[in-house]
């Protein structure tokens, strides 16, 4: 008999969790005006909130944290940093920021001014926030599939490359780079495939561009080249990971993923222009170039984590965990975007919650749901999310309405993904007689998902 699957590491230590009832988790709902970023984390029994910063050191992420150096400038941490980098990726420079969005802040400061158009696919929502603000716009060439969440295509990710080709036709004395989120989160944590990352490269090489990946999760998206995409099977993920960097000419970097550290970040490039540009904004918003808002301890801690998670087995183990909750949603007949995604499985809320309409926003009335059931913290990501047109402040309800489930990494088991699939079992079943959801009573200007106060629609 052939041996079943199993993580490919054991426990070193525990964090206790706790239950609640419903009644409390009512009343904690309600003081927190019906958006669960604000609610306590003690008021979550599974908290699927997000990936980001969640997961769980090694043991030898704990020890090298005890090497750091934390000299203000020059510190062994950061060189053992940017060397580890600089092996996997081949890029030369490195300005460590405090995260992914600090990245973006001082590379964008650098690069993006108003009037300017930057393609991508699905800029991820600090990507937005970040070109927004600077009176430039972010222009989306995903493919169309990414918007049928119920079909099973390998790299729903990818890139239109003919919406990308016309983009450039049309604007691109305005178009300072090309950005490639690697995996494309927005999109439902859906891999970009080798051939499309070519492809990107060619057009950009045509229209003489530079092409940055959004590499929050590159090492996952890595990991589905390898076991998706044809010819790619007897590669090591390390060796798929330096032709993914071999095709850009910058990466930002959200270290609290696929670095798995909580908290981290960084600009990697092979451009000495770039690099000094970015230079002028790391210092006054970041901190000096050899730490740029990280502890030496953590640089040390993300150096050994962008090796582990460069390795096929721990990979596997976490995707593994994603593919296990899917398969549970489907013996209920949930729909969520297929194939799962790397980190997250994103539930399709229009499908479920058929009678709330969208002004209501379904995808967060099915947050609260699932919060309600069983004190599951999920995430909306969806009309809420998708913030108003900068122009004519209406809601953007042109995309996706999901509530996502985000899997940290190392921390939970699949006894809890069971308990995931049947609370969400549970809501599924009674989705009829959900017909009213939730209404903005204050939102902020810029990324209001994070503050947003609601009330259930209906209620005075
Ligand atoms: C998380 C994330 C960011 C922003 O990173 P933070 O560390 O949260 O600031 C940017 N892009 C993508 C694709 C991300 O997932």
């Amino acid at each position: 008999m052939e041996l079943p699957f199993a993580e490919s590491w054991k426990i070193k230590m525990v964090e206790p969790i706790r239950k609640s009832t419903r009644q409390e988790r009512q009343q904690w709902l309600e003081e927190a005006d019906y958006n669960v970023f604000q609610l306590r984390a003690d008021q979550v029994y599974i908290d699927l909130l997000t990936d980001s910063g969640t997961g769980a050191m090694s043991d030898r992420q704990w020890a090298a944290m005890m090497t750091g150096d934390e000299s203000y400038a020059g510190a062994r941490s950061f060189f053992r940093l940017k060397d580890t980098i600089s092996r996997l990726t081949g890029f030369e420079y490195v300005i460590p920021t405090h995260q992914g969005r600090a990245a973006e802040n001082v590379l964008f400061s650098h690069l993006v001014k108003e009037g300017d158009i930057v393609p991508g696919n699905s800029h991820f929502d600090t990507t937005k926030g970040h070109i927004e603000s600077r009176r430039a716009t972010a222009l989306d060439c995903t493919v169309d599939e990414a918007r049928d969440t119920q079909l099973e295509v390998p790299f729903k990710g990818n890139v239109d490359v003919a919406k990308l080709e016309k983009a450039l036709e049309q604007y691109h004395d305005r178009i300072p780079f090309i950005i490639v989120t690697i995996t494309n989160n927005t999109a439902g944590g859906q891999p970009v495939s080798l051939e499309n990352l070519r492809q990107v490269r060619r057009v950009a090489d045509k229209w003489g561009k530079r092409v940055i990946f959004d590499s929050a999760r590159f090492a996952e998206n890595a990991y589905f080249i390898k076991t998706r995409e044809e010819g790619q099977q007897d590669r090591t993920i390390k060796d798929i990971v330096r032709e993914i960097f071999s095709l850009a000419d910058a990466m930002t970097m959200s270290a609290k993923k696929d670095g798995i550290v909580n908290m981290g970040g960084f600009i990697a490039t092979r451009h000495e222009d770039w690099y000094e540009g970015a230079k002028r904004f790391c210092i006054p918003f970041e901190g000096y170039l050899t730490y740029g808002g990280m502890n030496g301890r953590d640089m040390d801690a993300l150096a050994v984590g962008l090796d582990e998670n460069t390795e096929f087995d721990n990979l596997q183990t976490r995707i593994h965990q994603v593919e296990y909750l899917a398969k549970r949603l489907d013996e209920f007949g949930i729909p969520y975007q297929r194939p799962a995604g790397g980190h997250a499985i994103f539930v399709d809320a229009s499908k479920v919650l058929t009678h709330v309409p969208k002004e209501e926003f379904p995808a967060q009335t099915l947050t609260v749901e699932l919060y309600l059931e069983a004190g599951i913290r999920g995430c909306e990501i969806g009309y809420i999310l998708a913030d108003r047109d900068p122009v004519t402040r209406e809601n953007r309800f042109g995309g996706l309405d999901l509530l996502r489930l985000a899997i940290p990494r190392r921390v939970y088991t699949d006894n809890h993904m069971d308990v995931i699939a049947v609370a969400l079992k549970n809501v599924y079943d009674r989705r009829e007689s959900i017909t009213r959801g939730v209404k903005i009573i204050w939102e902020a200007e810029l990324m209001r998902h994070f503050t947003v106060k609601l009330r259930p629609a209906g209620e005075e």
